[in-house]
C-alpha cells in the first residue's frame, strides 16, 4: 500500500501539493541547468564561408538556428556559430544539413534590449503570480488564520447557561450533548449515543449562538465558530478546502464544539442550477456531508448549526447521523422576555419602582438581540441626561428608537410637507382606532425618523401566536389609511404611502397564497420556482387584489367618518410633533362631547 493512502484525506491532498511543488522545483532547476550550459560552452565564431565548408564536412553532427545565429554541433560536441542575417543563404546552410539528414533545430530569436525587458517584466509577473496562487493554495491548506474564531472554554468572553434566558426547552435538549462533551469515552462505553449534529432554527437574535457558546463553556471544551456564508469563495474548491480545514483542526481540538452560523448559505438543496458558483456550493456541502460522516462515535466533535430557514436546506443535512437533532429557538413571551431583560440589567442601575415587567409586556415580537440592545440604548439616554438611573422615559425613548428608528433633528421640512405627512398619520390613527381587531395605536409622530417622514406605532397588546383573518384584513385597512386620507382629505396621493401598500398587499398575497383565506380556498402556492398554470397565478393575482380594494374602500368608509377627529389630530401633531396614545383619545372623545352638545 502506497504511504499516501495511509494518511487521512487532508493530509493526503497535502502530500499532493508538496509533490507537486517539489516536481516543480525539480524542472525549474534543470531547465535552468540547461540554458547555463548552452550558454557558458565555449564556442568558436566563424565566419559564413567556414560555416559553409562544415556543414559539408563529415564533423557537423547538427544545426541550431537560433533567429539570425547559425550554430553547429560538431561529432566531438564543440560549437561553432556565425551570424547569418541573409534568409537565402541561412536557407542555403540549412538545405546542406537538411539533404545529409542530420538534425536541424529551430530556437526563438535572440530578443533585443526592449524584448527582453518585456521578457523579464513577463518572467517576474508570472514569479509572482505564482507566488500568490501558492500563497493561497498555502493558505487554504491550513496556513491561513482568521477562517474561525476560536475560544477556549476558560476564556475571558466565558458564558453560561446562566446567561441564556428565555430558552429554556432549548437547554434541557442540550443537556444531553453537554454529558457526552464532559467525557465522550464513558459516554460510549455506557452505551448512550448523543447527538452529535443539532440545528437550531429560529429567527435571528434569539440567541442561537449564545446557546451554541454556552454550551461549549458548560462542558469546558473549545468552542469553534464560522459563518456559513464564509465558505462562499471568490476561488472554487476553496469552500471544500476550508471545511476539511475546520474539521482538521476540530479533530485536533476533540471534545469541542464546532458552530456553523446561517447554514443556509452553504447548505441550501444541491444542484439547483448549473451555474459554477452554485456548483462550487455543491462541492462544498458535499464536503461537509463527507466530514459529517467520518465522525467516529467517540471523537468527541459537536456540530451545532443555525438556521432561520430550515426548510431550503438540502434533505441530506438532515439524515441521520448529521444534523438528526432539531431544536426550535423561537421568540420569547413574556415571562421569558422578562427573564431576558434580567440578564442583561445585571450591570444597570435602574430608577426605584421600575418593573422589568413593565418593559417586557411592552415588548411583544422582540428579540433577545432587540432587548438588550433597548436596555443599552435606555443606559445610553440616561447617561446623556445625566439622570442618576434608568428611567421610564429612557426605556420609552429607546422603544422608539428601536421601532421607528432614530429622529433626524435639525434639517427643515416646509409646513405644507409636514401637513401632509400629518394627514397622512391621522389616516393610519383613524382606521387603527376603528378596526376591533388589530394592534392598538401606541404613538403617532410626524418628526422624520430614518427614512420615513412620519410613523404610527402600533403595539401588539400581548404576544400573538394566532393571527386571525380579522387581524390581518384590520391590518391591511390600517396600512391602506394613509393613502385613503390623501385621497379624502388632501384630494392628492403621495408616493411616501409606498411602503404602505408594498406591505399590505404582501400580507394580502400570503392570506391568498398560504393561509387559504381567499375564495380560491385552501391554496399552497409553495416556491416561486414551482411550475403553476398560469390561469392559477391569475387567479391568485385577482383575489390579492380582491382584499386589497375591499380593504382600501373600508379605510375610506373610516377615514370619511372621522373627518373631524382627523382634523383635530392633524392640529395637535402640527403643534406637537408627537401625540402618545393618551392624546390622541382625548382627540377622538372631543368629538363624542362636541356630537353630543
Ligand atoms: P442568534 O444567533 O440567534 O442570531 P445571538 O445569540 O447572536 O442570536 O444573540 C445576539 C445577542 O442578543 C446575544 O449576544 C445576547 O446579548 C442577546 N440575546 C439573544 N437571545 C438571548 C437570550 N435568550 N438570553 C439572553 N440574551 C440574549
Ligand atoms: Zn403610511
Amino acid at each position: 500500500m502506497p504511504f499516501s493512502r495511509l494518511l487521512p484525506r487532508s493530509q493526503k491532498t497535502g502530500v499532493m501539493v508538496a509533490t507537486a511543488f517539489v516536481f516543480a522545483l525539480l524542472v525549474a532547476v534543470l531547465t535552468l541547468q540547461t540554458y547555463y550550459h548552452t550558454t557558458k560552452t565555449v564556442v568558436e565564431e566563424i565566419n559564413f564561408t567556414q560555416l559553409r565548408v562544415l556543414s559539408e564536412a563529415a564533423a557537423a553532427a547538427s544545426l541550431t538556428v537560433d533567429g539570425e545565429m547559425l550554430i553547429v554541433k560538431k561529432q566531438d560536441n564543440s560549437l561553432s556559430q556565425t551570424i547569418v542575417p541573409n534568409a537565402v543563404a541561412q536557407q542555403e546552410i540549412i538545405n546542406l544539413f537538411g539533404k545529409r539528414n542530420l538534425p536541424i533545430e529551430f530556437r526563438s530569436e535572440k530578443p533585443g534590449a526592449f524584448a527582453s525587458a518585456v521578457n523579464w517584466g513577463f518572467a517576474i509577473l508570472m514569479l509572482a503570480f505564482i507566488g500568490l496562487v501558492g500563497w493561497r493554495l498555502y493558505a487554504s491548506m491550513g496556513g491561513g488564520s482568521g477562517d474561525f474564531n476560536l475560544e477556549d472554554a476558560r476564556g475571558s468572553q466565558s458564558v453560561t447557561f446562566a446567561d441564556v434566558a428565555g430558552v429554556d426547552e432549548a437547554k434541557n435538549e442540550l443537556a444531553e450533548t453537554i454529558e457526552f462533551l464532559r467525557d465522550p469515552e464513558r459516554f460510549g462505553r455506557l452505551g448512550g449515543r448523543a447527538p452529535r449534529g443539532i440545528l437550531l432554527c429560529g429567527p435571528p437574535g434569539t440567541g442561537k449562538t449564545l446557546l451554541a457558546r454556552a454550551a461549549a463553556h458548560e462542558a469546558g471544551v473549545p468552542f469553534l465558530s464560522v459563518s456559513g456564508s464564509s465558505f462562499q469563495e471568490k476561488f472554487a474548491g476553496l469552500g471544500a478546502a476550508r471545511v476539511r480545514r475546520l474539521f482538521t483542526k476540530a479533530r485536533q481540538l476533540s471534545p469541542c464544539v464546532v458552530f456553523i452560523d446561517e447554514i443556509d448559505a452553504l447548505g441550501r438543496r444541491r444542484g439547483r442550477s448549473s451555474d459554477s458558483a452554485s456548483a462550487d456550493q455543491d462541492q462544498t456541502l458535499n464536503q461537509l456531508l463527507i466530514e459529517m460522516d467520518g465522525f467516529a462515535q467517540l471523537n468527541g466533535v459537536v456540530v451545532i448549526a443555525s438556521t432561520n430557514r430550515p426548510d431550503i436546506l438540502d434533505q441530506a443535512l438532515t439524515r441521520p447521523g448529521r444534523f438528526d437533532r432539531e431544536i426550535a429557538v423561537n421568540l420569547a413571551d413574556v415571562r421569558g422576555r422578562e427573564q431576558i431583560l434580567n440578564v442583561h440589567a445585571r450591570k444597570l442601575k435602574l430608577e426605584e419602582g421600575m418593573e422589568l415587567s413593565w418593559i417586557a409586556r411592552g415588548t411583544p415580537g422582540f428579540s433577545g438581540a432587540d432587548l438588550a440592545n433597548l436596555l443599552n440604548e435606555a443606559a445610553i439616554a440616561a447617561t446623556r441626561h445625566d439622570a442618576a438611573a434608568v428611567g421610564r422615559e429612557h426605556v420609552e425613548y429607546a422603544r422608539d428608537k428601536i421601532l421607528m428608528g432614530a429622529e433626524r433633528h435639525g434639517f427643515m421640512i416646509d409646513e405644507d410637507e409636514r401637513y401632509t405627512t400629518a394627514v397622512h398619520e391621522a389616516g393610519h390613527v383613524a382606521v387603527g382606532l376603528d378596526v376591533k381587531n388589530g394592534d392598538p395605536v401606541h404613538k403617532v409622530s410626524i418628526l422624520p425618523r430614518g427614512r420615513a417622514l412620519g410613523v404610527t406605532q402600533s403595539l401588539p397588546d400581548r404576544d400573538r401566536l394566532m393571527k386571525k383573518r380579522e387581524y390581518l384584513e384590520d391590518q391591511i385597512a390600517m396600512l391602506l389609511g394613509g393613502r385613503a386620507a390623501e385621497q379624502i382629505v388632501l384630494d392628492t396621493m403621495t408616493a411616501g404611502a409606498s411602503n404602505d401598500i408594498e406591505r399590505a398587499v404582501e400580507i394580502a398575497r400570503r392570506m391568498v397564497t398560504e393561509f387559504g383565506m381567499s375564495p380560491l380556498g385552501p391554496l399552497h402556492l409553495g416556491k416561486p420556482e414551482d411550475p403553476h398554470s398560469q390561469t392559477l397565478l391569475d387567479r391568485v393575482e385577482q383575489a390579492t387584489n380582491d382584499i386589497i380594494s375591499a380593504q382600501m374602500t373600508r379605510a375610506r368608509d373610516i377615514v370619511g367618518s372621522r373627518r373631524i377627529e382627523i382634523d383635530l389630530l392633524v392640529a395637535g401633531l402640527m403643534e406637537r410633533d408627537t401625540l402618545d396614545a393618551e392624546e390622541i383619545q382625548i382627540c377622538f372623545n372631543l368629538k363624542q362631547k362636541q356630537r353630543a352638545a
